[in-house]
């Protein structure tokens, strides 16, 4: 056996446990984990790994590459937001190897066209893997208002079978249109149920943005009536309540259908709650939250800098980012991600109430990092979880282990080295492709040294190796019958 490359002398945690071991890589993939300098390595490449903790490369279950904002101030500012380029460069410095983004259906068009449209702009200019959940409507929808909106064709629904046979079993949704003047982004209920059936049927999984409609825009109408639009009304205005309503309503017809689901960025703890009474029924029901709905606290909107904290729905409270840990701890919530759109600064702080506050937040490159910290340093949180929580879970879900996801003979080369012994603030100097981070000055206990994508370095000592052609579209992503059936992970 020839091997290209050997990584030695590092902490390596595989799904089967945690140990030093050196691991074998042929190609693109991991060829053999083994007793310290057992393989082979005649013509091989040897990377020390010593005091270094060995990772499958992260991945990112939520990100919006060049998102485009629909808010006429920043569409006059000519606000942009970064692209594949710029997301999958900080994903690369910050140990996460695939990107997973989001395709939407265009009026006209077959469902299957959203992959290939949203391709265009991914292929030859990324340097992580990537692959997009299917949206069959979503905010930007052409020709869709939210007087008239534009009801799913019953057709659209039953190409969802043909989406998931070509490799792409993962679909999204809004319960809510999620601000009172938003295009209309919902999906109403019964074409969930009839998305549903469909999923079930052809071995799916839906992702849900969960928020129940009336509640969030009567509390919007509420608050408007009193004067109360500023930035940090926005947990009033998308309250806990809203979360627990619409994560039961979703569950429930989860239930009932069969399907497996994927609840985006839980924010409260009665999220955490209704999420583990389905589990705990045996329901194929799986979650994420994000970084920033975690660690900060809604305090932070009274801050100067508060809109630079926000994404939808919105952060709560000190008692919720605890539940959110404990979740990603003791298992009821599988994944982190970020909820990605790297932007300006300046666009971040230009709306400042509860309809035009920006969404989506820069923390591609700090997601790994800031779980370490906040999750193992912090918390006690086991290494296999930690990369349970940072890639793992995400591609169980997301139909894509273990050829990704795992350090594992078989399994594609996509490994990360962490310095454990790293332990300072973090500055804009560390991060890529961003002017702001929340995470400024944050105290981190690890940092990314080493990123690997099948077998090609593409990032080493803060040196970028790798190149916009190196990432490639997943492309046969099918989730597993044990996820789909249970709460396998
Ligand atoms: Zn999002």
């Amino acid at each position: 056996m020839a091997l290209d490359m050997i990584i030695r002398g590092g902490q390596v945690v595989t799904p089967w446990g945690v140990g030093h071991w050196d691991i074998g890589v042929q190609g693109e993939r991991i060829a053999a984990i083994a007793e310290p300098g057992a393989l082979p390595d005649a013509g091989a490449r040897i990377l020390d790994a010593t005091g270094k903790i060995v990772i499958p490369g992260g991945i990112e279950p939520h990100a919006h590459a060049a998102f485009k904002f629909v808010y006429p101030w920043a569409l006059e500012a000519g606000h942009r937001a970064a692209g594949p380029d710029e997301i999958s460069k900080a994903c690369a410095f910050g140990g996460t190897t695939t990107v997973v983004d989001f395709a939407n259906w265009r009026p006209g068009g077959a469902l299957i066209d959203a992959i290939g449209n949203r391709d265009e702009i991914f292929r030859g200019n990324s340097y992580t893997d990537y692959s997009f959940h299917t949206v069959l409507v979503g905010m930007g929808t052409e020709g869709a208002t939210r007087e008239q909106p534009i009801p799913i064709p019953l057709d659209l629904i039953t190409q969802i079978g043909g989406v998931i046979e070509a490799g792409f079993s993962s679909f999204k949704v809004w319960t809510t249109n999620t601000t009172s003047t938003r295009a209309r982004q919902m999906t109403d209920f019964g074409a969930v149920f009839g998305m549903m059936e469909q999923i079930v049927a052809h071995g799916g999984m839906l992702a849900v943005h969960a928020e129940d409609e009336d509640i969030v825009m009567y509390m919007s109408r509420v608050l408007h009536e009193q004067g109360k639009t500023h930035t940090r009304f926005l947990p009033t205005a998308h309250p806990a309540l809203s979360e627990d309503l619409s994560f039961r309503r979703v569950i429930r017809l989860a239930e009932v259908t069969g399907a497996a689901i994927y609840l985006m960025h839980v924010s409260a703890k009665e999220g955490v709650q209704a999420i583990a009474e389905a589990r705990s029924k045996g329901l194929p029901v799986f979650a994420e939250t994000l970084h920033h709905y975690a660690t900060f606290p809604a305090s932070v909107y009274d801050t100067e800098d508060g809109p630079l904290y926000h994404t939808y729905p919105s952060l709560k409270y000190e008692d919720d980012n605890e539940a959110l840990w404990q979740g990603l701890i003791n298992g009821t919530i599988q994944t982190v991600a970020t909820d990605a759109i790297l932007c300006a600064r300046d666009l971040k702080l230009g709306g400042h109430t509860i309809e035009d506050t920006v969404g989506g937040n820069p923390g591609v490159e700090e997601r790994v990092a800031i779980t370490y910290t906040e999750g193992v340093v912090k918390r006690g949180m086991s290494l296999r979880r930690f990369v349970d929580v940072t890639s793992s879970n995400a591609a169980k879900i997301l139909g894509m282990y273990p050829r990704k996801g795992a350090i594992a003979p078989g399994s594609d080369a996509d490994i990360v080295l962490l310095d454990p012994t790293v332990r300072k603030p973090l500055g804009l100097e560390d991060l890529h492709g961003v002017d702001h981070s929340v995470w400024e000055g944050w105290d981190i206990h690890a940092w990314p040294t080493t990123t690997i994508l099948r077998g090609k370095i593409i990032v080493q000592d803060g040196q970028l190796l790798g190149a916009l052609t190196d990432g490639r579209l997943i492309a046969d992503r099918r989730t597993s019958p044990e996820i789909l059936t249970g709460p396998a992970c």
